[in-house]
Order: C-alpha cells, then sequence, then structure tokens
C-alpha cells in the first residue's frame, strides 16, 4: 500500500511542478512583467480578478489529484503489466518512435473534441463541466481547472494511450509536457501566433489561444484542442473566428 501511496505523492508532484512551471511562465510574461505594456494585446480586455485565479489554481490542484491516481493505474496497479508502454529504447524501431507523435496529437485531438462536445450536453454541462467554464476570459492558470468529473474524462485519453498503443515512456512524458504548455498557451489570453496564421494553408487547422478563447466567451463554438479539423468539418467553428484573429493581431498601441 505504501508503494501506491509514494508513487501517488510523486506523480502528483511532477504533475503539480510541471502546471505551476508552465502556469507561472505565461503569467509572469503576460500579466506581471508586461502586463500593462500589452494589454491593447490581451483578446478580451480586461484582466481576470484573483478570486478567479484562486478559483483556477484550487480546481487544477484537485485535478492533480485525479491525474495522479490515474498515473498509479498505469504504472503501479495489478493493470500494470497489461500497459504497452516500453522502456527498452531498442525495441520498437526509431521511425516508430517519432510516428507515435503525430499519433497521439490525433488521437488526442479526436477524444478531447467529442468528450467535449458531450460535457456540453445540457444534461451533463452543469454537473461537469461548468466549473471550467466559470473562467469566461480564462488566465494561464484555467489549463487544469476542472469538475473532478471533467478530471476523470480529461485524463481518461492516458489509459487510451498506455494500453492501446506501444509507446516509449519518454515520447509519454514529451506529449504531456508539451499538452501542459499548449493547454495553458490556449487559455492564456493573449495570441502568439503571427499575424494571418488563421488563413495560411496550415495556420487555418491549428488551435490558437483566439480559437478556445472564444469558446470560453462564447460556450457553443470551437472545441477542438489542438487541430480546427472536427470543428471545421462539424460546423461547429465560432463564427467570429477570422474576425476576432485579425482585430487581436491588428490592433496598434497608440490606437488602444
Ligand atoms: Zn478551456
Ligand atoms: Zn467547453
Amino acid at each position: 500500500m505504501e508503494q501506491y501511496f509514494d508513487f501517488f505523492v510523486r506523480s502528483y508532484q511532477v504533475i503539480f511542478v510541471r502546471y505551476l512551471i508552465a502556469a507561472s511562465l505565461f503569467f509572469l510574461i503576460f500579466y506581471v512583467i508586461f502586463g500593462k505594456r500589452w494589454t491593447y494585446k490581451k483578446i478580451q480586455a480586461k484582466f481576470p480578478q484573483n478570486r478567479d485565479y484562486i478559483r483556477e489554481v484550487s480546481y487544477s490542484a484537485f485535478t492533480v489529484v485525479i491525474f495522479a491516481l490515474f498515473a498509479v493505474v498505469i504504472f503501479r496497479s495489478p493493470l500494470t503489466p497489461y500497459s504497452q508502454i516500453y522502456r527498452d529504447f531498442s525495441a520498437m524501431p526509431i521511425w516508430y518512435y517519432v510516428l507515435c507523435f503525430p499519433i497521439m496529437f490525433i488521437l488526442h485531438d479526436t477524444y478531447f473534441y467529442w468528450m467535449h462536445r458531450m460535457l456540453h450536453h445540457p444534461k451533463i454541462f452543469k454537473y461537469a463541466h461548468l466549473v471550467h467554464h466559470k473562467s469566461t476570459n480564462p488566465s494561464p492558470w484555467a489549463a487544469y481547472s476542472f469538475h473532478p468529473i471533467e478530471a476523470v474524462f480529461e485524463t481518461a485519453i492516458i489509459v487510451i494511450f498506455a494500453f492501446a498503443l506501444p509507446l516509449h515512456i519518454s515520447a509519454f512524458g514529451f506529449f504531456f509536457l508539451f499538452q501542459i504548455f499548449y493547454n495553458v498557451y490556449g487559455h492564456c489570453g493573449y495570441e502568439i501566433y503571427p499575424k494571418n496564421f488563421h488563413k495560411h494553408w496550415f495556420g487555418k487547422w491549428i488551435n490558437t489561444s483566439v480559437h478556445h478563447n472564444l469558446h470560453h466567451k462564447h460556450f457553443d463554438n470551437s472545441y477542438g484542442l489542438y487541430f480546427t479539423f472536427w470543428d471545421r468539418i462539424m460546423g461547429t467553428m465560432a463564427p467570429q473566428y477570422d474576425e476576432s484573429f485579425e482585430d487581436v493581431k491588428g490592433r496598434k498601441k497608440e490606437l488602444a
């Protein structure tokens, strides 16, 4: 029992510290150091209040409990022998190691889009997803601000990865390290992709901070995570997306 608990505590520390590093980095840059100078660039002009930050960090701290429990299930439980995660680098060819990344992005994006649409079902929304949507003007701290029910659905993707796909432990680690940074970027309230990215042949398929910000503002469209593929084919792109992206990237300091 003690070994499970030790692993749970270690997992909690790793996941929570990763969240703190990613969120505080964005918060320091965009809200503290350049907060005043860059206000004109902010997607929604207002800044959240201290009580919003406190709510977002508190829910995120609890979400990490759920994430750490799932880590125990995958790495230290009777189910662990069935996991496909491998540690010997030579067990699979190098091309497979590289190919795993696009596969993980596509799988996670598809899983997230449909799971997210389910969370918006009127019978489920207020029990599971309202907590995340209390941040109508999200900050970097909102990255893990979920109700525990949502946290279970959010983290279930790691079960799919671990049991359905042979993955090197480092690929698993790199992917989720990237995921927290991208997640924080999506909630940071600023757009860091360049002007016209939303119209670029590649950029139009990539989910941006403006895109996810519109989801937090309007609730009923722009559900995607990494890509806009599902939103485009399902007709759930925010109708204001192009206009908002152009507005945010076209603002000039003196006019603000
Ligand atoms: Zn969000
Ligand atoms: Zn939502």
